[in-house]
């Protein structure tokens, strides 16, 4: 018997040199494949740079990258459908639209806000070869709330229902944190129509003023149940009084730890105008005889009370203090050579940092609340604690490329006000 005589086939397969050929032209077509793919897709974004209105932006490559990424996500805003959460602390997140100044400079968005959960930052990176790259990270919040969402969306998740909280002898508090710029003032206090004109009966202020007397219109609340208003700022940890003057007060404990700010004015108001007067007056109050009014508000703290106290005894019922923040921006004034702007700059840093503090504190029960550690956490200790206090902290943001870098950190740490998990923006 003859051996039988393998085919060129088999020896070609059983031949290592002509597999690795083999191998070899496969990868070379792969590559020729990839290439020619490289070549259309660039082809294509050649055409549609060319009719695209943006091709002139000088971050054209990050703007496409961006829409790239932004075509994989499924966008389901928050609507009026959504549930709305019971919770002690609840923590979202605003974006502003770029405004006209940003727009007209090209300035990028980098904040997608594709469904109620979740606010995604796009930070354009740079790698050692020079390629260009997204670093797309991903933060989870109770509510987040996109460029379309009005003040009226952005309060029914938010301070409304707080407002049924001190029906029910509790304390509730709501704040716009963020930086100076990014719409905390436009969220509390209201719309700024044409003529930079502000509209304050769309803020949240004159929202949950609107829902107070709706609870009075119940005969069990209205028989003896009134309404008072207080309006103070903390400025450099000062108090001063919105309603009597900007008269500074004095913040007093006594030896039960109860906190009292000594003659702060209380206003007793019967509808909603009573309260829109009262903020008008108050915001004039504020920023009369300043300069910029943005300049001074964004290195102070504004609190908005709405009190409820018993007819006949004027004993406390119920509170909510509403309060626009001072910018989180600071860390550049450590830097400042002005020795009266790093004092403000460092207390403002406290007052935010010791505000995280006392709001963690309340979540977590037994726990210390430090609330002596700055002014504006003393005068709202009574929001910190027993079962009934409840808040809410609305991050307000802006999304341009510009502030990417204090975007991250402002989202970060207000993400540690109350431990969310991680987040999945492709989650339905
Ligand atoms: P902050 O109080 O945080 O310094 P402002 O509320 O004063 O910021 O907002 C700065 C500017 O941006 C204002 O002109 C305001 O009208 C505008 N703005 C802020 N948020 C929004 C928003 N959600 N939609 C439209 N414009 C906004
Ligand atoms: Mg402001």
């Amino acid at each position: 018997d003859l051996p039988s005589i393998p085919s060129v086939q088999a020896i070609k397969k059983e031949n290592p040199a002509s597999r690795r050929r083999s191998n070899c032209v496969k990868e070379i077509e792969k590559l020729e494949k990839n290439r020619k793919e490289r070549r259309m897709r660039a082809q294509e974004l050649l055409q549609q740079k060319q009719t695209d209105p943006d091709a002139d932006n000088p971050n054209y490559d990050t703007l496409m990258m961006i829409r790239e990424f932004q075509a994989d996500l499924e966008y389901r805003p928050i609507s009026n459908d959504d549930v709305i959460e019971d919770h002690q602390i609840t923590v979202c997140v605003r974006k502003r639209p770029l405004n006209k100044k940003e727009s007209n400079r090209k300035e990028l968005d980098v904040v997608t806000v594709p469904n109620k959960d979740n606010v995604l930052v796009h930070e354009p990176k740079t790698k050692v070869d020079l390629t260009k790259y997204l670093d797309n990270q991903n933060f989870r919040f109770d509510y987040s709330f996109d460029e379309n969402s009005t003040n009226e969306m952005v309060y029914r998740y938010t301070a409304k229902p707080l407002v049924e909280t001190i029906f029910d002898r509790g304390m509730a508090t709501c704040f716009a944190y963020g930086q100076t710029g990014s719409g905390k003032t436009h969220t509390m206090g209201g719309d700024f129509a044409a003529r930079g004109q502000q509209d304050c009966s769309k803020g949240i202020y004159a929202l949950a003023a609107r829902d107070v007397f709706k609870f009075m219109s119940r005969p069990e609340f209205n028989k003896d149940i009134i309404v008072c208003c207080s309006f103070f700022e903390i400025y450099s940890g000062k108090v001063f009084d919105l309603l009597n003057k900007k008269i500074k007060l004095r913040v007093l404990e006594d030896g039960k730890q109860q906190v009292q700010v000594v003659g702060l004015q209380e206003a007793q108001v019967h509808n909603v105008d009573d309260v829109l007067s009262l903020i008008q007056h108050g915001n004039a109050v504020r920023t009369s005889g300043q300069t910029s009014a943005n300049q001074h508000s964004s290195r102070s703290h504004a609190v908005f009370q709405i009190i409820l106290r018993k007819k006949i005894s004027k004993k406390l019922h119920g509170k909510f203090s509403l309060i626009d923040l001072a910018g989180n921006e600071r860390g550049k004034d450590t830097h400042s050579a002005n020795r009266q702007t790093r004092m403000e700059g460092a207390e403002i840093n406290k007052s935010l940092l010791a505000l995280k503090e006392c709001i963690r504190s309340l979540g977590n029960k037994g726990a210390h609340v430090p609330f002596r550690a700055s002014k504006l956490t003393q005068v709202l200790r009574d929001s910190f604690i027993g079962d009934k206090a409840k808040t809410c902290m609305i991050a307000t943001i802006s999304p341009g490329m510009q502030s990417c870098e204090h975007l991250l950190i402002s989202l970060l740490s207000v993400v540690r006000v109350k431990e969310l998990g991680p987040g999945d923006p492709m989650a339905p």
